[in-house]
């Protein structure tokens, strides 16, 4: 089967290093870039959400301040990616700009993406962009992350923001064309393989070790970015960059590895929070909230009669109806004391009431899940 991006609707491609950087001379390669944009643009036309993960900000920034090559400390690191980074954003600005596409600058850490509290907030402002027609450019932001909350690799990190986005596609332009059985540059009898049903340990050996000094990724973190996509619903393809149009080529049949998704998007999400044994509170509704629930929709402060427990934002509560039976379970947008000042409120009133513009909805419907579906 010819699989190609414009069968999905919303698109993570992560570039690495490697590609946006010319090694030698430390420089963007903006020719490169611009046709990676036109492909981009061409898939924002019709329709689908991009969102980009950018590497390049140590590569770039490590030149500029002249620093020798080969590994660099932690702090180097830090300090090349902070001069590194605006440039990058810039380029990106520029190079989408030109196609009629505003770029906005995602900077996360291991955290927005692990720690649930963090991630609605992310979540929501990546949302907002793609609802704004935005393309969001992230990166990880590697002037804070220290070793410990580090990703290190931006494959993971993409990996991640696909399945808290609930992208159905992730696309990993790499210097390589896809995964091999082994090693290609060292085993001459390594094969190809177009297709990945599962990240098992077979295919988990055929990772070798890390790549070039650029990009910190190689096989290993692709592999596991791989795992971490397909297990949360999300589609991935390990697609060659050494080409310009890139992402046209992998639609027009050029060779390229798909790591087929082990479920829908967003299932794995729901079966987190459904698995959620341990809930920190409830919220008691009204019938007529009953019915929205359960037609899709979002729950409102307007149709909740009763708040119980001492929750935080981003806990996992319960949702009973009028006869106090289990209507859903959920992550909660507010934290008990502010709940508690909104129930039974217009969404429009919330700034007014609190004081700051939270969400306009109690729980988000893409943070529950109704009993019994
Ligand atoms: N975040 C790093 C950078 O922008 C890249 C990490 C990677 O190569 O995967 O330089």
């Amino acid at each position: 089967m010819n699989r190609k991006p414009e069968d999905f609707r919303r698109i993570v491609v992560k570039i690495g290093s490697a590609l946006l950087v010319d090694a030698r001379a430390g420089r963007l390669k903006r020719d490169w870039l611009e046709t990676v944009a036109e492909d981009l643009a061409a898939l924002a036309r019709g329709g689908r959400d991009v969102l980009v993960v950018s590497s390049g900000s140590i590569a770039l920034g490590r030149n500029v301040l002249g620093l020798p090559k080969g590994p660099l400390l932690l702090e180097q690191s830090q300090a090349s990616a902070a001069v590194g980074q605006i440039a990058l954003a810039r380029a990106w600005s520029e190079v989408l700009g030109g196609r009629g596409l505003t770029a906005g600058q995602i900077l996360l850490t291991l955290s927005d993406t692990e720690e649930r509290r963090r991630y609605l907030n992310a979540r929501a402002t990546i949302n907002t962009l793609l609802a704004l027609k935005a393309v969001p450019v992230i990166n990880e932001n590697d002037t804070v992350a220290t070793a410990e909350i580090r990703y290190g690799d931006n494959d993971r990190l993409a990996a991640r923001v696909a399945s808290m986005m609930g992208a159905d596609l992730l696309v990993l332009l790499s210097d390589i064309d896809g995964l091999y059985t082994a090693p290609p540059q060292k085993d001459p009898n390594a094969r190809f393989i177009p297709v990945v049903e599962r990240v098992t340990p077979e295919i988990e050996g055929m990772a070798g070790t890390v790549g070039s000094e650029l990009s910190k990724g190689g096989m290993v973190t692709k592999i596991e970015a791989g795992r971490i996509a397909t297990t949360a619903g999300t589609t991935m393809v390990i697609a060659s960059g050494h080409k310009l149009h890139p992402l046209a080529a992998i639609t027009a049949g050029d060779r390229c590895t798909w790591f087929l998704a082990d479920a829908k998007p967003g299932t794995a999400r729901k079966n987190w929070i459904s698995g959620h044994l341990e809930t920190r509170g409830l919220i008691a509704i009204d019938a007529g909230a009953v019915r929205a629930l359960r037609a899709g929709k979002s729950l409102l402060p307007a149709g909740v009669k009763r708040v119980e427990g001492t929750f935080q934002r981003g806990d996992a509560i319960r949702v009973l109806g009028p006869a106090g039976e289990e209507i859903a379970r959920g992550l909660v947008a507010y934290d008990a004391v502010d709940a508690v000042r909104i129930i039974g409120r217009n969404s429009s009133d919330i700034e007014s009431i609190l004081g700051y513009a939270g969400r306009p909805e109690m729980m988000h419907r893409d943070d529950m899940v109704i009993a019994g579906e």
